[in-house]
Order: structure tokens, then C-alpha cells, then sequence
């Protein structure tokens, strides 16, 4: 089982990544997809993924740091892209959650596109980061293709929106939400995304799926999500995770 979004950059776990990768392993999680969102938490997150076999790196620009960022940054991002156990450049994309301004969020999408362009260049598929901000996203995905696709990382579009991203094609990210008693838009994207079409990820230290909601996320939990799935789909859990593995391989070419 993989975990194609995780953040053991983060500084709940920073510390201890051998821990954490230990824990994940012991529950069947034996891939790990660790993404930066600024240039620091890159640089960690490539440093993680030196140093174990089965973890890598995702690297760059949050929708959320962008106004912190500079042109230089994505210059050292750049630089980091070379390296083999860097699979894509993520996370990146758009956030309006947060970011109410108009000039931010212009700046939201203009980071968004050039970041889009630069995994282009280096053949490297995005992982999307996108809240209250769907339509926009699509939109920018249409204009600037991502050549090499990507994944919606946690999707949180409605269920008619669906074919609109598999056709750009981007893969979508199932993540905690989907374990929610609320979760029911997620759940109704669950029944009918294609099967090659999506990944299993926790999003940790956030969005513990149940009965874990509100503790910190651990990539451990990652079965929680896949069993909910197989539930929702009418399938066996093995089938939910050889899919899943399958399509990140696909997807992120290892
Ligand atoms: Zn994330």
C-alpha cells in the first residue's frame, strides 16, 4: 500500500523519520510520497528520501507560502529536480480558503502556472493542492497542461467535476475525508472515479481519518482509508490496493 501524500517534513515528525517509516511499514504502508510546500520543507523532504529506499520526494511551492516565496526559491527548487528521487513537483496550486485578496490569489495562480511549466520541463507529473478554488484550477489546467498529469492530492471537487479532471487527465487523491460521517460529496466521488483514475494518501500530520479524526495523521492509518474505499466501491480491500499501487507507479513511473 502506498501513500502517495504524506509530510514527514512536517515538524510533528521531523525528527524521527525512521520512527514514522517504521510505524507505516509495521501497518502495510510500504511506499511513502513525502511533499514539500516551500523551499525549506523541500530540501527536507528530499533529505528524507535519500536516506530510505522506498520513500520519495515531492518538491515545491504551496498556494499558502507563495507570498513568502521568491523567484530565487524556485531557482533552488529547480536545481532539486535533477535528482532522482524527486517524482514530481508538488504541492502546488490554489487556496482561497485562506487567501480572500484578489492580488494574492492573482499571485496564487501565476505560481500555480509557472510551476505547472517547470515539471513540464523537467517531465515531471504535479501533485495539485486545491481548496474552494475547483473551478479556477480546472481552468488553469486546461491552459497549461500538465504533460506528464498529476493528482488532484486530496479532492475535494464535487462528483460532476469528476470527468472534467480525468479528462485534463489528472489523477484524484482519496484521502481521510472520505471516513467522515460528513464526507458524502468524497464518498460519491469514491463510487465512480475510474479505477486507474486514483490514489490512496493520508495527507499526514493532517486529517486523520475515523475514529482517528482530529489526532495527528500518521501514514499508519492508510488502511483506514483504503477499507472505507473498497466499502464504498463493493470490492475487496486487495483489489483497492493493487489498484491504487498500480496507478502510482503509473503515474509517478517507479
Ligand atoms: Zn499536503
Amino acid at each position: 500500500m502506498i501513500d502517495s501524500h504524506c509530510h514527514i517534513n512536517d515538524p510533528a515528525y521531523i525528527n524521527n523519520p525512521e520512527k514514522y517509516i517504521k510505524e507505516a511499514t509495521s501497518a502495510g504502508v510500504n511506499k511513502l510520497l513525502v511533499v514539500g510546500y516551500d523551499l525549506k520543507s523541500s530540501k527536507d523532504a528530499l533529505e528524507i528520501a535519500s536516506k530510505f529506499d522506498n520513500v520519495y520526494a515531492a518538491i515545491g511551492v504551496h498556494p499558502s507560502e507563495v507570498k513568502k516565496a521568491s523567484d530565487n526559491d524556485l531557482k533552488e527548487i529547480e536545481k532539486m529536480l535533477s535528482n532522482p528521487k524527486v517524482i514530481a513537483v508538488g504541492e502546488i496550486g490554489l487556496d482561497y480558503h485562506w487567501d480572500k485578496d484578489l492580488i494574492i490569489r492573482n499571485m496564487q495562480r501565476e505560481w500555480f502556472e509557472n510551476q505547472i511549466e517547470l515539471a513540464n520541463k523537467h517531465h515531471l507529473p504535479i501533485s495539485i493542492h486545491c481548496r474552494e478554488a475547483n473551478e479556477d484550477c480546472l481552468n488553469i489546467l486546461k491552459k497549461h497542461k500538465p504533460i506528464c498529469s498529476g493528482v488532484m492530492h486530496c479532492y475535494s471537487g464535487s462528483p460532476e467535476m469528476v470527468k472534467d479532471f480525468i479528462k485534463i487527465p489528472v489523477m484524484l487523491g482519496i484521502g481521510g475525508v472520505v471516513t467522515f460521517k460528513n464526507g458524502i460529496k468524497l464518498k460519491e466521488v469514491v463510487k465512480i472515479v475510474p479505477e486507474d483514475m486514483y490514489l490512496l494518501e493520508t495527507d499526514a500530520p493532517y486529517l486523520a481519518p475515523a475514529p482517528h479524526r482530529g489526532e495527528l495523521n500518521h501514514s499508519k492509518y492508510l488502511p483506514l482509508i483504503a477499507e472505507e474505499i473498497a466499502k464504498l466501491r463493493g470490492e475487496p480491500i486487495d483489489k483497492v490496493i493493487e489498484t491504487t499501487d498500480r496507478n502510482f507507479a503509473k503515474l509517478f513511473k517507479i
